[in-house]
């Protein structure tokens, strides 16, 4: 009873030099060593973030607001009939749903691209996005696994890594964990056999394709049959990787194969 109030006050006390002494080092440290953007490079002053406020605000602008649940496009809450939009009419998916953070443009469209060519740069800001983007999406609560969109080993070799599966590594989603091979988060069984060329933005349809058409099989021993899988990729332009890898994975006995991007490129609506 005596010694109560003694702990009371101690407490606090011990934590409040603590924390001055740790939000003193770290203002010195931003005196000293200003964080900068990692977008455009300018001086941020929140210690959190590692955008700045004109790089959040271009996000935002191209980031959430309605989009067709089928094919990623922009679409009003009204432009949507039948689960699809009228720029894809008439199209097939081999995948059942997508979902995206935003539109591949302005710093977003930055992000994605200087995080393929290193993958410690906007990792925080891009898994945010798809972790947001998974949250919103009409198939969260039906993974089984989560499946990256491989790259050709020897381009991975080249890079270092594949950015679509560090993405997929950050995902927080407990089925990713719980599932039968829970050695790992995420399953690679799907590769990628044969290269295929970059892509040009102006590349149709047609040619993206017969790019990607073959480019992909399940390993041997894969746990696909009866599994429901998300796909998960930076970027998707007319959906043709995303569909040539949903095509295998269906063949392989996948139940459903749901996609997830962090922005979609193609808005043309033919
Ligand atoms: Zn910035
Ligand atoms: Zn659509």
């Amino acid at each position: 009873m005596i010694k109560q109030p003694i702990k009371k006050w101690r407490k606090p006390f011990l934590i409040g030099v603590k924390d001055f002494f740790a939000v003193g080092w770290g203002a010195l440290n931003h005196l000293l060593w200003p964080k900068r953007c990692v977008n455009c490079r300018s001086i941020i002053l929140e210690i959190n973030s590692e955008l700045c406020d004109g790089c959040w605000q271009q996000i935002g602008a191209v980031s959430g607001g309605n989009y067709c649940k089928r094919c990623g496009r922009d679409v009003s809450e009204y432009g949507i009939s039948g689960g699809g939009c009228a720029g894809c009419e008439g199209e097939e998916f081999s995948f059942d749903a997508i979902a995206r953070a935003g539109v591949y443009a302005t710093s977003l469209r930055e992000m994605i691209l200087s995080f393929k060519t290193d993958s410690g740069k906007a990792t925080k800001t891009l898994s945010f996005l798809a972790n947001s983007a998974l949250s919103g999406s009409t198939f969260l609560d039906d993974i089984d696994y989560f499946v990256p969109v491989p790259l050709h080993w020897m381009r991975r070799v080249r890079r270092g890594y594949n950015q679509s599966q560090i993405l997929a590594e950050q995902l927080a989603h407990p089925a990713a964990i719980d599932g039968q091979r829970s050695r790992t988060r995420v399953n690679t069984d799907l590769v990628r056999i044969r290269r295929t060329k970059i892509q040009p933005s102006t590349a149709s349809v047609h040619q993206r394709l017969k790019n990607v058409k073959g480019a992909f099989a399940v390993r041997r021993g894969h746990d696909f049959a009866g599994k429901k899988i998300c796909l998960v990729d930076d970027v998707k332009t007319t959906g043709a990787t995303l569909n040539e890898c949903a095509k295998q994975l269906k063949e392989a006995g996948a139940a459903k194969v749901f996609a997830l991007v962090l922005a979609v490129a193609d808005q043309r609506i033919d």
